[in-house]
Order: structure tokens, then C-alpha cells, then sequence
């Protein structure tokens, strides 16, 4: 697609602006150009002010581009996160020069992120986006100890944050025009107070957890309160391979399998990571895996080895200068693949490293 990354020529007559006016660079745009390049775009980033062109001469030069889709900045880079002037006029008026020649057009900034609805009123615009994410925490720490988890050097004790504190920092986002959250907890523990209280506010959200400890009713009423995403640890694909991880878990495969099935009906994006251990039939490794993905279900496959987990300690003791690399050397020797979302080969890290250790 082509695409229109557009920072308008700046004026600020009559603003309460009180940034600095000196020429930046549109940073935000630039790592925005070079993602969507390696996504296989075609992007024109042009800047009024640093082009030296006026409104009506940028239009022209976006217009020539013939773009599908111009995206257009409502405050300058400089202002971008603290002092934003709060007119919109600079944007509307390139949006009138371009008269409808742009393509789709879409506002990013401030002003969208705050009032999304004000601001497309203002600004004549097809899009801007709609409630930016963010992350809340129910509770920290760790109520379990798997053999291969990324915990000794991170996470301590379990301790879980009251319903009322929660449920006031999600209403003073959603109060900011926040509608899709993540839990960022290590594990998020069943506890039908909060679904409950999620179901009733206009939000979206994902969280990480353990799957053996739902429930499906309890499944369902996540799906109902609004959860799209969910990060499932099931980490061992047998009985005795759980066992071999330390994992606490009374549930058998087939019980696990079915109730990822269970939760990819109410939750958009399932991904459950099951490990790889010695001993696994491949023929009903291969079969399980058809069957979780025949639901719709993504597979982590296996999780890489940490330096900060206890299957690391045992093999090598406590990690030394060469921690990661012999973890990721470990990985590359035992597998090939890593998950349904990897799309190449994964490479030693002396090698995805060779600009920070120069040989
Ligand atoms: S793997 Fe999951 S359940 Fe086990 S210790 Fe780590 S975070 Fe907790």
C-alpha cells in the first residue's frame, strides 16, 4: 500500500503553545516508515517545515504520491507529548488543501489519543485512533515455581492488589479514553469478583495465565467481560511432563486441550505454550498440535531457555558472562521452531549480536 506520513507546516499564531519552535526531526514518523517499509509499503514522509513547503504545496506533493492512506500528526514532535498546542487548526487546513486527495486519511497524536470523537469532528478525518492500550497489574509476584521459568532473578513473593484500587485506576483510564488493557500479571488467578466488574465498562483486555486453574464457566465469563487475548501456560505436553517441570497441575492433557477449545469460543486470540520434553510421542504431539490448531489456537513451542530459571541452574549452576549464549546455543541445538507466530529460522546470538560484540 501506498502510504502518506505527513507532519504539516506549523504555525503558531495565537497559540498558547510554549515549546520550542526549532526545527525537529519527525522521530515517531521515522520508526513508523521503517516498519511499515519492512512490512512491504511504499511510504512518503514529507515535513512542511523541513521542506520548506507551504500547506497547499505539501497537498500537492501527498497528491502526487497518490497515496491510499495519509496519516497526519496533530502536534509536532517537539510538542508531541507534554505541551501540545491544543488547536487543530494546521491539520484541518492541510486536510482542505488535500481536498480528498490523499486517500483514506487518518489522525495520530495527542488530540485523537484524548477525545478521539472531538477530534475527528474537528479535523474532518476518516480515523483516529481508538483508545490506546495500557497496562494494569492485579497482582505481583509468584504463586508457583515451574523448572523453567524466567523467575529467580525477578519475581518474589505473591501479593494481590484489592478489587476497589483495581477497579478505580480502570475507571480513571477509561475516564482518559482507554479501552483495551493488559494484565500484566505473571499469572492471572481466577477471581469472579473482577470479571464481574469488567463485564460492566467498555473495555477490552488480555491477560496471561495457567489454564488448568479455569474453569470453562469461569472461561465463559472472561470471554463476556471483555477479554480478547489470552496467554496460556500449560508448559508440558503430558501428565509426566508437567511433573518434570514442577508444575502443580491435577488436570490430564486432554482436559487442558479441551479447555483451550473451550476459551478460543469467547476469546478472540488464544496462544497456549506448550513444552517440548525427552520422552513425548511425536505422533500424539503432532496430533494434539492439529487439534489446537484446526480451534484456532497458537502454539509456543518450546519456550527458550532462561538463564533465570531453574532447568538453567540445574544443567549449569549460576549463569557467567556466557549465560545466554549457552542457553540460546542449548535451544538452537535441541529445535528448529519456537512457535506458530515465528516466521524464520532463529540465529545464534553471537550472530544477531555481531554489531554490540565486534569480533
Ligand atoms: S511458568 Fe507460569 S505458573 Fe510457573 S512459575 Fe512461571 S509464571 Fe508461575
Amino acid at each position: 500500500m501506498r502510504i502518506a506520513l505527513v507532519n504539516p507546516t506549523w504555525s503558531f499564531e495565537n497559540s498558547t503553545d510554549c515549546g520550542c519552535r526549532s526545527l525537529r526531526l519527525p522521530l515517531e514518523f521515522g520508526a513508523c516508515k521503517v516498519l511499515l517499509e519492512r512490512a512491504g509499503h511504499d511510504v512518503l514522509m514529507p515535513d512542511g517545515a523541513l521542506d520548506g513547503l507551504s500547506l497547499e504545496g505539501l497537498a500537492d506533493r501527498v497528491a502526487d504520491f497518490a497515496p491510499a492512506m495519509t496519516v497526519v500528526t496533530t502536534a509536532s514532535t517537539s510538542l508531541f507529548r507534554r505541551c501540545a498546542q491544543p488547536e487543530s487548526r494546521v491539520p484541518r487546513a492541510f486536510l482542505d488543501a488535500l481536498a480528498g486527495r490523499g486517500g483514506r486519511t487518518v489522525a495520530v497524536g495527542p488530540h485523537g489519543s484524548v477525545t478521539p470523537a472531538t477530534t475527528l469532528g474537528k479535523l474532518g478525518f476518516d480515523r483516529a485512533p481508538e483508545g490506546p492500550g495500557a497496562e494494569v497489574e492485579v497482582s505481583r509476584g509468584r504463586p508457583y515455581s515451574c523448572t523453567f521459568c524466567a523467575e529467580i532473578d525477578f519475581r518474589d513473593k505473591y501479593r494481590r492488589r484489592a478489587l476497589p484500587a483495581i477497579l478505580e485506576e480502570v475507571d480513571r483510564l477509561i475516564a482518559q479514553g482507554l479501552s483495551d488493557l493488559s494484565f500484566i500479571d505473571e499469572i492471572f488467578l481466577p477471581r469472579r469478583a473482577l470479571p464481574e466488574a469488567l463485564a460492566a465498562r467498555a473495555v477490552e483486555f488480555g491477560v496471561r495465565t495457567r489454564i488448568d486453574l479455569w474453569k470453562p464457566g469461569m472461561l465463559d465469563m472472561l470471554g463476556a467481560a471483555g477479554c480478547v487475548s489470552i496467554e496460556a501456560g500449560v508448559e508440558g505436553r503430558t501428565e509426566g511432563g508437567r511433573a518434570m517441570r514442577d508444575k502443580t497441575c491435577r488436570a490430564s492433557t486432554d482436559d487442558l486441550a479441551l479447555r483451550l477449545v473451550h476459551a478460543r469460543r469467547s476469546v478472540p486470540f488464544v496462544q497456549a505454550n506448550p513444552i517440548k520434553v525427552a520422552g513425548d510421542d511425536p505422533e500424539t504431539v503432532a496430533a494434539r498440535r492439529d487439534r489446537r490448531r484446526a480451534a484456532g489456537i497458537r502454539a509456543n513451542d518450546p519456550v527458550p531457555l532462561s538463564p533465570s530459571s531453574p532447568d538453567y541452574r540445574r544443567l549449569w549452576g549460576e549463569p557467567d558472562g556466557e549465560a545466554w549464549e549457552r542457553a540460546r546455543a542449548h535451544d538452537l541445538g535441541q529445535f528448529d521452531r519456537f512457535g506458530d507466530g515465528q516466521e524464520e529460522r532463529p540465529a545464534p546470538l553471537r550472530e544477531l549480536e555481531a554489531a554490540c560484540c565486534p569480533a
